[in-house]
């Protein structure tokens, strides 16, 4: 909790300097809302989870017949978490051996480093993990997971492990899954590429990569795990849409929240798929090995309004 509330720091003080003024010792009045919906907007919260939570709040307020901001906070914590809650739905690896996790999301999300996390995170929890380094199309990138490999004693299957072969993304994951079928490893992670010269073309590379992976195993993959950066906001909104339309995102992970004024990109989320909410898995809070955790959707409320 306390990680999370230091890595919501940038939010929270941009908030915090809104909402100073409001949490004490003031009237509930027109102004006050006024303050508050500017405040929300101003973290990317967007117009329909402003609005929800304003509603939300002013419901709260005449129900419990509230006068006094002071108790504002804690109410602005519970609609907020109201909010969140359904994409609290962590990730539950058993049941597949192994359980097969493809990662998506345009460069330069935090994809590369998350992978790194992931995978310190599972096998912190006792499984064992192999990366498949998919982003064929960025030597970094395999040089950044081998890197991260290295470090953590995880195999990464590369297109180099098999240098006759061409830079065929979907081959490399065709190959990782089997040589964790052989190893019994517990859990692959795939890396896709993310480049965004023509969306087009990437939506139709990582459907190929995913129709692949099914080849191997015919229900993998067991999760399709969208990467999305906090600071890039509403745009956040509109990734999400795109590879769900192509792809079927089953699970998020919001990186670079620590770094960012635009927490409330979370509740945009929250508010714009009432219909179908993604499952909000992890959020990243900072660079190291141990800045990924699993998504609480009270935490991450007490934490904002703090
Ligand atoms: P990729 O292009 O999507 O693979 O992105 P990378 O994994 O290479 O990350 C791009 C940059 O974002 C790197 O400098 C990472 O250290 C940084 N980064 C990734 N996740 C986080 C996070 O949660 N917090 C912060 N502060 N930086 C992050």
């Amino acid at each position: 909790t306390d990680k999370i509330r230091q890595g919501l720091t940038r939010t929270r003080q941009q908030l915090g300097k809104q909402l100073s003024g409001l949490f004490g010792g003031r009237k509930i009045d027109e102004d006050l809302y006024e303050e508050l919906e500017t405040a929300l907007l101003t973290a990317d919260t967007g117009i329909e989870a402003t609005n929800r939570l304003l509603e939300s709040l002013r419901t709260r307020v005449r129900r419990d017949a509230l006068d006094d901001s002071e108790q504002l906070k804690t109410v602005l914590q519970d609609v907020l978490t109201e909010l969140l809650q359904p994409l609290e739905r962590p990730l539950v690896t058993t049941g597949h051996t192994p359980f097969v996790i493809m990662i998506a999301g345009v460069n330069g999300v935090g994809k590369t480093t998350t992978i790194g996390k992931l995978a310190h995170y599972f096998q912190s929890q006792g499984h064992s993990v192999l990366l498949a380094a998919g982003d064929t199309f960025r030597a970094a990138a395999q040089e950044q997971l081998k890197v991260w490999g290295e470090r953590n004693q995880i195999t990464v299957i590369s297109q180099e492990s098999d240098p006759g072969k061409k830079s065929d993304p979907a081959a490399v994951i065709f190959d990782a899954i089997n040589a964790a079928i052989a190893r019994k490893i517990d859990i692959v992670l795939a890396d896709t590429a993310g480049r965004l010269t023509t969306q087009l073309h990437l939506m139709e590379e990582i459907r190929k990569i995913k129709r692949v992976i099914a080849k191997a195993i015919p229900d993998a993959p067991h999760e399709v795990l969208l990467v999305l950066d906090a600071n890039t906001g509403q745009n956040a909104v509109s990734q999400l849409k795109a590879f769900n339309d192509a792809l079927g995102v089953t699970g998020l992970v919001m990186t670079k929240l620590d770094g960012t004024a635009r927490g409330g990109v979370i509740a945009a989320i929250a508010a714009q798929f009432t219909d179908t909410p993604p499952a909000l898995r992890f959020i990243g809070v900072g660079e190291g090995l141990d800045d990924l955790r699993p998504f609480n959707a009270r935490e991450f409320a007490e934490a904002l309004f703090d």
